[in-house]
């Protein structure tokens, strides 16, 4: 390797080449971090592979320094960022950087030595100036630790430092320093192979006997036999000592150990695993396991019902493929809310699996990384950006729940991870699997297409009944004062019923707060967000007025800021508001509440799921954070408070979003052994996405919504491509957003089907003090609309490259705020 292509951490749409350094070390391998010069600059560089020698040898820059000891992926991945880079629009060097691990902070240094010769040499400083502080350091310590190095910033000291190099004075060590991988271990008990667990019960002590009795019973709990010692002393606080001398005789030892704990911090439940598989779970199985043995790129869409079983599905297909050597790669929304899917894989596949998620250290992540690009670990699991996990000859890709918007990235490069998944099986040559009960309408399409294999699971597990769903139509309830109260009658008796059964509830409501406008009773103003054009939120809890959008803060008790009005009054309900009335309702229940108010610390958000589970809470409240995946199995009831909520959106997949709340959230019901109810309140019991979601009528939900969307031409009719500018200067960001119009009208080719929607302002027309105005690219064909992105963006305007305005390029966008 004489030239290295090198990505760079820069807004360059290509990459780079530099020279390797001469010798070339044999660990030069694609997937370094690399330090190399860009201008006056040493910037991160990802090294791709050899580049061809280039036409101007003389102008090519060495690198600087090589970051790693290990490389972060390898050379399969390089064609992967490629596309991505390409298909979004964005600098390659920092879609490596997105993909990597978020932290990573090792780098390496330099210790420099003095050598025999170097101590007899340089006895003392012969420069006119007094030594610098470093030089009395090497003279005393006869060496220079990394750190001690890096502080030399003065060039002529560095060149005196290499001169002495060359000199034989002394050696330069290249080492690491900065963060260093830290596994999680734990101390754990493994019975001792050479003697059996069992002493005779006359040799040993009380607290040993009943130590080894908590012991055993964690063993067949767990399915494992390797116990945390935490999970012993928690549960008896004698096993401490007792273990000890149980290990002194030699019944058993302890060991360091990698351990997996859920994100509760609890040991895993152990999934037995079931002895038959469903007649559908049967037939899909019988789609996949053919298409893993053809190592071939098969696209599958799983659609299976709330219930059906998709998680089995997904085991025994990911059991298939690691009998063929190939590694799985599993991809859940939200990594929090995917314990369930952890455990199942947990019991199956033990220490096979890495998990990749935000409740990990940084040490820690880069551990699991780590054990993913070497192979020792073949199983997968993790949100979003777990699709540029390192795996080694990837065989089956699952994105369970694949209709989620969390898979969607919606800052930096925005990708659509569930995307990613297809492309990077179709590139690697092997199977994706996207599990859904409610698939979007765009995977639809491709199965209705013919370019996914579709697989229907109709029925829940042991023939358990969907809930039957009941809507109720506020526009007939009786008003308490001009409103329709925010519990109908039907709904009340429900939950007091379900109560009194010892059952539990989930209320759900997708709009946190108490009140969400506030009205002045004097002029009629709304009060809004000085930095977004959005009314605020009353937030009782807290006294306080919030910005959902930027987080602003004001007192409750402010005057109305357009006519200084004293009286302003709440108007609209959110979470908080359900909660406090329902404490009404039923005054001596367990009520808690999960929205981003109560569940945005991690901690408290596990604790709360943790309650429901133990049944220590009977009603839970909560926005779209409680309909996702979970299986409380005593829960019969789910009450839908305003299905509306989203309805009003200015994006054209409000109804299809809707529907998947709905369904998701009535999936939640009578998932144990007692049957499961709905009930839900709206304005618009006509709406499709309501009669559709209390009929099960996914087929005509896509059926409803292809042909609007064929109507509009928006995907998967069409491609999207929204161009968001954002400026303090509300003059400057229209005229620019005009001037961008201006010149793609010039840049569109003479045939082409693309329409430009605006410029117009964003819905969110200001927002944390900037104003936005965006540009929507509508065709048929991405090549075409990539192909007009890509002029535009190479002959951008100046106040878009100096920073005044920000332009963000979002390609298949699927926030339209
Ligand atoms: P989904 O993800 O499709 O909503 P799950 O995968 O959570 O459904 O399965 C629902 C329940 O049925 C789980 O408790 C699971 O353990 C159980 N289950 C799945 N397959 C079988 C089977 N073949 N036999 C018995 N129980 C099963
Ligand atoms: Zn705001």
């Amino acid at each position: 390797m004489n030239y290295l292509e090198v990505a760079v951490t820069a807004p360059l749409a290509h990459t780079l080449t530099y020279a390797a350094p001469e010798p070339c070390p044999t660990s030069l391998t694609p997937g370094l971090r690399l330090l190399v010069p860009l201008g006056s600059r040493l910037v991160t560089g990802y090294l791709f592979g050899p580049a061809q020698t280039p036409p101007n040898k003389q102008k090519i820059k060495p690198i600087a320094d090589i970051l790693d000891p290990w490389p972060f992926f390898d050379a399969e991945m390089v064609p992967f960022f490629r596309w991505i880079a390409e298909y979004y629009l964005h600098p390659i060097g920092e879609v490596v950087k997105e993909a990597l691990p978020a932290g990573i902070t090792t780098k390496s240094g330099h210790r420099i030595t003095l050598t025999e010769q170097g101590e007899k040499s340089l006895t003392a400083w012969d420069g006119k100036q007094p030594p610098p502080a470093w030089f009395d350091e090497l003279i005393r310590k006869k060496q220079l630790s990394p750190a001690a190095y890096r502080r030399i910033r003065v060039n002529r000291e560095r060149t005196l430092l290499s001169k002495w190099h060359e000199q034989d004075y002394l050696t330069i060590h290249h080492e690491l320093t900065g963060q260093s991988i830290k596994p999680k271990t734990e101390v754990c008990i493994l019975p001792q192979t050479s003697s059996p667990l069992e002493l005779e019960d006359a040799d040993l002590l009380s607290s040993e006997k009943k130590t080894l009795n908590i012991l055993h019973e964690l063993n067949e709990a767990t399915g494992q036999q390797a116990i945390p010692r935490r999970d012993i002393t928690k549960k008896y606080s004698g096993a401490g000592k007792a273990l000890k001398s149980l290990a002194a005789r030699g019944v058993l030892s302890l060991v360091e150990k990698r351990v997996f704990r859920d994100p509760f911090g609890e040991p895993p439940v152990h999934f037995p695993k079931p002895a038959k598989l469903s007649e559908e779970q049967d037939k899909a199985l019988a789609e996949i396991i053919p298409a893993l043995h053809t190592q071939q790129y098969n696209p599958f869409l799983l659609h299976g019902i709330t219930g059906s079983g998709k998680t089995e599905v997904y085991l025994r297909a990911a059991e298939k493929a690691l009998t063929l050597k190939q590694s799985v790669l599993v991809l859940v929304p939200e990594i929090a809310l995917a314990t369930q899917l952890e455990g199942h894989f947990y019991s199956r596949f033990g220490d096979q699996i890495a998990l990749l998620h935000s409740g990990l250290s940084k040490g820690e992540r880069l551990d699991q990384w780590h054990r993913v690009a070497t192979g020792e670990a073949t199983i997968v699991i993790g949100a979003r950006s777990a699709i540029f996990a390192p795996i080694k000859d990837p065989g089956l890709i699952i994105v369970d729940e694949e209709h989620d918007p969390a898979y969607k990235q919606e800052d930096g490069l925005r990708y659509q991870a569930r995307d990613l998944a297809v492309l990077r099986a179709s590139q690697a040559g092997c199977v994706v699997l996207l599990g859904s009960a409610t698939p979007s309408i765009t995977s639809s399409y491709h199965a209705q297409q013919g370019k996914y294999t579709l697989l229907n699971m109709t029925r829940r597990i042991a023939d358990r009944d969907l809930p039957v769903v009941e809507i109720v139509n506020l526009q007939k309830t009786k008003t308490v004062s001009g409103r329709p109260p925010l519990f109908s009658p039907e709904l009340t008796s429900a939950i007091r019923q379900t109560h009194s059964q010892g059952n539990q509830s989930l209320i759900f409501l997708n709009r946190r707060g108490y009140a969400s406008t506030v009205l002045c009773r004097q002029c009629g103003k709304t009060v809004q967000c000085q930095h977004c054009h959005v009314a605020m939120t009353q937030h009782q809890t807290k006294n306080q007025l919030l910005c959902h959008y930027c987080g602003f803060t004001q007192q409750k008790d402010i005057l109305c800021p357009s006519c200084n009005g004293p009286d302003l009054m709440g108007i609209g309900f959110g979470t908080e508001r359900v909660e406090a009335e329902l404490k009404n309702i039923v005054p001596n229940a367990n009520i808690a509440r999960l929205d981003r108010d109560t569940g945005a610390n991690r901690k408290r958000f596990l604790e709360i799921l943790k309650a429901m589970r133990n049944k220590e809470i009977d009603i839970l409240v909560g926005t779209q954070m409680i309909t996702k995946g979970h299986h409380f199995p005593d829960v019969t009831l789910v009450g839908v408070v305003w299905a509306d909520a989203g309805m009003g959106m200015p994006d054209f997949r409000a109804g299809e979003r809707t529907f998947q709340l709905l369904t998701q959230v009535t999936g939640r019901a009578g998932r144990g052994d007692s049957p499961g109810r709905v009930i839900i309140q709206t304005h618009q019991p006509d709406h499709y996405s309501v009669i559709t979601a209390q009929s099960h009528a996914y087929g005509d939900l896509y059926n409803q919504e292809l042909a609007l969307r064929q109507g509009l031409g928006y995907p998967p009719m069409s491609r999207l491509v929204n161009l968001l500018l954002e400026g303090k200067d509300e003059e400057l960001t229209r005229k620019t957003a005009l001037l961008l119009a201006g010149m793609l009208q010039k840049i569109l080719p003479s045939q082409n089907d693309i329409t430009v929607l605006g410029p117009a302002p964003a819905p969110l027309s200001r927002l944390r003090g900037s104003f936005r105005q965006q540009l929507m690219l509508k065709g048929s064909s991405s090549a075409t609309l990539h192909t007009v992105c890509r002029k535009l963006l190479n002959e951008i305007p100046s106040h878009i490259r100096s920073g005044r305005i920000k332009l963000t390029v979002d390609v298949d966008p699927e926030n339209m705020l």
